[in-house]
């Protein structure tokens, strides 16, 4: 699966946001945001004119970004989600949310969204007790998430799970950090996703 390996803070300097890609660093000082001002490139801090179009086009560059997705993967998660009953950009951001490496990021199994997905990959997590290695895999509610149990001794994840102590978890996750396990107890509501997003602007663009 094609994935992004450029460097990680030029996406966040390009749309002039944390998009928190690289966790611990992303709360320090050392954050390329705070350190360096305007987009990347030689006319970074000249960007030209705003534009109802450009507005749209950024939003969804930094959802796509923030979820580590590419762009023909998320143009196919909109269309599902635009063929789904219900308001299309809730629809978008709840399928964006249930996705297996979005939840072990929740969950505090990963520090960063661009780790769980790898952890992910690598076959460090299991879903009722099953070895799960699609990133993209969708979770429903009852579903458990689990570190494998000859996964458990890394230390990548064992920093994740200590760092996330201080980090609060979403009230649809059930957190059992002394077993590594995490239930999915419930699909988030739109009101429960605090992540700053205007997805009215992403359905806007796609709908041209
Ligand atoms: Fe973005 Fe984190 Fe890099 Fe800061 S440190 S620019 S928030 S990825």
């Amino acid at each position: 699966m094609a994935r992004y390996c450029g460097a990680v803070c030029r996406l966040c300097r390009r749309e002039g946001e944390k998009l928190f890609l690289k966790g611990d660093r992303c709360f320090s000082t050392k954050c390329a945001l705070e350190r360096r001002e305007g987009a990347p490139g030689q006319h970074g801090r000249n960007r030209g004119r705003f534009s109802e179009y450009k507005l749209q086009l950024r939003e969804k560059q930094k959802v796509k970004r923030m979820y580590g997705l590419m762009e023909k993967q998320f143009r196919n998660l909109f269309k599902l989600a635009d063929a789904k009953k219900g308001i299309t950009g809730q629809n978008l951001l709840l399928a964006l949310e249930s996705r297996l490496d979005n939840m072990v990021y929740r969950a505090g199994f990963a520090i960063s969204k661009n780790e769980a997905r790898q952890g992910v990959s690598h076959g460090h997590f299991c879903v009722n007790g099953k070895r799960v290695n699609i990133p993209s895999y969708r979770l429903k509610p009852g579903d458990i998430i689990s570190v494998r149990e000859r996964s458990r001794t890394l230390d990548v994840i064992n920093n994740a799970v200590a760092t996330a102590e201080s980090r609060s978890i979403p009230e649809w996750i059930e957190l059992d950090r002394k077993n590594y396990t995490a239930v999915v107890r419930v699909l988030p509501v739109r009101s429960q996703i605090v992540t700053p997003i205007k997805e009215q602007l992403i359905v806007e663009l796609y709908s041209k």
